[in-house]
């Protein structure tokens, strides 16, 4: 216990109220005197305990405000750690950690795809107007896609598009409606622009770099085959 009683005085006069009360025939004045100090301690008691009822709320108050502010800046890092600025897509670790988890549970394709001669479009319009592409070729990949549907920007004009639990030819089918949202209209400012792509379909138990490699490979023989178009993997024995 430390020294400091704060309550001190107060126990002072409930000492001497008490001792009062015990001995008998005291005049009615010294009563009087004991009972003015008790209720002047017994007041300041009361506004005492009444400010460090305050305080203490004010300070729960405050506590639990910065935890909210804390919660959501770790949620807002955690945001940013995942996606990817440009897009607000995942990003390749991001997708790599949600396959490898699908993988773990079931079977799933997955459709890569990359950018036709993008180099040229850089070229012929600026960085800027590329990134411009970027952000316009995941809107039409979104809107060929449904809701729930993952994605990821796994490198510089590279897309990941996860569907676990998928068959190959149902995967291949996303992957052409995704092909022809981008080749369908020109994109504003750059003109006709197309993406190659390629499927895999992976069983439970490989890993990220087999399931990408497979498609990776697909997405190349796209490109080989003339690009705008979709590849599918031949299924894994
Ligand atoms: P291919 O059809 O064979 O894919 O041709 P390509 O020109 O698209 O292929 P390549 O991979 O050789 O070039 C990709 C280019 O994309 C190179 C790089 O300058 C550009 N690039 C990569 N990331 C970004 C980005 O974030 N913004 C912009 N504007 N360009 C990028
Ligand atoms: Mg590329
Ligand atoms: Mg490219």
């Amino acid at each position: 216990m430390s020294g400091f009683d704060l309550f001190q005085a107060e126990e002072a006069a409930l000492a001497r109220a008490v001792a009062m009360h015990a001995r008998n025939g005291e005049d009615s004045a010294a009563y009087r005197a004991e009972l003015g100090e008790l209720i002047a301690r017994y007041t300041r008691l009361m506004r005492e305990m009444r400010r460090l009822i305050r305080h203490s709320d004010r300070q729960e108050r405050e506590l639990s405000e910065l935890n909210a502010s804390l919660r959501r800046l770790a949620e807002q890092l955690d945001h940013k750690a995942r996606h990817d600025a440009l897009t607000g897509e995942l990003n390749r670790a991001a997708v790599i950690d949600l396959v490898s988890q699908h993988l773990q549970r079931g079977p799933l394709s997955l459709v890569v795809l990359d950018i036709d001669h993008f180099k040229r479009i850089n070229d012929s319009y600026g960085h800027p107007a590329g990134d411009a592409v970027i952000v316009e070729l995941v809107r039409r990949l979104r809107s060929a896609l449904r809701a729930e549907v993952q994605l990821g920007r796994v490198g510089g004009e590279e897309f990941t598009v996860v569907l676990p639990s998928l068959d190959l030819d149902v995967a291949g089918m996303l992957a052409e409606r995704m092909r022809a949202a981008i080749a369908a209209a020109p994109f504003a400012g750059a003109g006709a622009v197309t993406a190659s792509f390629g499927v895999s379909w992976n069983s439970a138990g490989s890993d990220f770099d087999h399931a990408y490699a497979r498609a990776d490979a697909a997405l190349y023989e796209a490109k080989r085959a003339g690009r705008n178009r979709v590849v599918l993997a031949d299924v894994d024995a």
